[in-house]
Order: C-alpha cells, then sequence, then structure tokens
C-alpha cells in the first residue's frame, strides 16, 4: 500500500463500528486506527477503501435504472484528464514511486519530467501554478485546454493504470456510463458520469485545510504531485481516532442526507 513502513509508536488501538448513511444506502465499516499520533498520510489506504465502497454505491445505483458502467481495463482515455488530487495524496504518491524497484523508478520519473516539459512549454504548468485564482468561468475551459495536449498520466500504461490499488481517490471517483469513445472527446453533452454519492478526495482536502475559506478547495493536478511533495511537508500528525473522526464527519456533511455515526471507542 501508499506507506506500507508507517507503524503507530505504540501497539494502543481503537476500534470503531461505523454506520453512514449514504443515499439509500447504508455504509457499515469497522476501522481500527492507533490512538497514538499518525499522519493522514498514513489512512490514506482506509480512505481509498472509503471511496471505493462509496463509489460501489453510484455503480449500483445507476445499475438499478439499467445502465452500464463503460469504464474497463485497456481504456485509459480519461487518464489524459486534468486530475484533482488531495495534498495528502501527493505525499502518498512520492512514497510509492520511491519506493518502486530500478529500473520502473527512474522511468516514472522520466514521464513525469516528459510530462512538465510539454505543459510547461504549452504555457499549461504555470497556468496550473496559478489555480486558486481561476476564474470560475474558465474551469471547464482550462481542463479541456489541458485534455487537448494529450498528455497521458505517467502511470498510464497499455491503457491501463500501473497503480491500480493506490490509485487517487479522484481516479476511482470518475466512472461514465456512455460509450466509452465519448470520453476521447469529453464534453458536458457526451459524456455520462455516474453520480458518485459523496467525493471522499474532497474531504481529505478539506480535513488538511488551514486558514480562510478560500474560493476552491486545496488541491493538486496529479501531474503535479511530485513537485508539490517535494516543495511542501506533510501535515501534522494527530490522534488516529482525531483523524478518523474527521473523516467519517467530513464524509457526513458531503452526503446529501443525515448521517450516522458512532464515535470511536
Ligand atoms: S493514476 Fe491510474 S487511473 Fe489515475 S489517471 Fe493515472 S493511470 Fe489513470
Amino acid at each position: 500500500m501508499v506507506d506500507a513502513t508507517a507503524q503507530p509508536r505504540t501497539q494502543e488501538l481503537a476500534t470503531a463500528d461505523i454506520a453512514l448513511r449514504i443515499g439509500d444506502h447504508t455504509l457499515k465499516t469497522k476501522v481500527t486506527v492507533p490512538t497514538a499520533n499518525v499522519s493522514l498520510k498514513s489512512l490514506l489506504p482506509m480512505m481509498q477503501s472509503i471511496s471505493s465502497t462509496i463509489v460501489q454505491i453510484g455503480e449500483k445505483n445507476v445499475e438499478e435504472k439499467g445502465l452500464t458502467i463503460s469504464c474497463q481495463k485497456g481504456c485509459g482515455a480519461c487518464c489524459r484528464q486534468l486530475v484533482p488530487i488531495a495534498p495528502v495524496e501527493t505525499h502518498g504518491i512520492r512514497d510509492l514511486v520511491d519506493a518502486m524497484p530500478e529500473p520502473r523508478k527512474t522511468e516514472i520519473l522520466r514521464r513525469f519530467a516528459d510530462a512538465k516539459e510539454k505543459l510547461t512549454t504549452a504555457g499549461m504548468w504555470q497556468t496550473l501554478d496559478e489555480r486558486a485564482e481561476w476564474p470560475e468561468d474558465e474551469v471547464l475551459k482550462i481542463g479541456v485546454d489541458y485534455f487537448r495536449l494529450g498528455v497521458a498520466c505517467p502511470f498510464l500504461e497499455d491503457e491501463s493504470c500501473s497503480i491500480h490499488l493506490d490509485r487517487p481517490m479522484a481516479c476511482r471517483e470518475y466512472l461514465v456510463t456512455s460509450p466509452a469513445a465519448n470520453c476521447a472527446n469529453p464534453t458536458p453533452e457526451g459524456v455520462e458520469w455516474v453520480p458518485i454519492p459523496t467525493k471522499t478526495w474532497p474531504v481529505a482536502s478539506k480535513i488538511e485545510q488551514q486558514g480562510p475559506p478560500q474560493r476552491y478547495l486545496p488541491w493538486v493536478p496529479l501531474i503535479q504531485a511530485l513537485d508539490f511533495a517535494a516543495e511542501h511537508e506533510e501535515g501534522p500528525e494527530r490522534p488516529g481516532t482525531e483523524w478518523v473522526r474527521d473523516i467519517f464527519n467530513g464524509i457526513a456533511r458531503e452526503s446529501t442526507t443525515p448521517a450516522k455515526k458512532q464515535p470511536a471507542q
């Protein structure tokens, strides 16, 4: 997983039974976390698992309407889009790449560097750096401009995700029911996205947000993950139980229906 080496400083663990109402479904899960201070990054595997579970609810909802998910292994059209990730995910990706054996690590770093060069030449890298200032009515156009540059995610291989188990939450939360071919030229009219009841990556982003609210949530383009992680320290450590409380409270707030949560014990 993202950080298999992270260990709680003590063996004291707390277990919580969680029941969260997501639309017409109830997400029931049991989580065990250290009571000691840990980084939010160490809980990324748990958040990824929650994300995937909520996505399954979205899939079930559309399938109950007779629709079929078009996304399949070997279709990587969406992997040339501007993928938003939470700041904490950049450090998870940095660790993942750091742990790769050679020559794979060098190859992945080369792809990130090639992408940066192409985006810089096109002026897009600078545009991404200025994302906090984007006018809201230009966000869609910037996304389209980015897609048209045809920069594949460095983890895309043979049109499949080479880090499937560790892929960012936004990647899990992007599914379509429209024909896969439409994703090669994505427009709001041509692509039918699967509504995800609650997206987990913004929850992860909000938890670490500091200072007054900004126009946009803190987010990082996946293609800038390694640069961001190199330039920014990891967030503070807190008791695992506090992180879990904030994660599930955040998911409950993002959900459209009232949530029920049993606190960590
Ligand atoms: S991480 Fe994987 S799923 Fe996400 S954009 Fe990259 S290749 Fe695609």
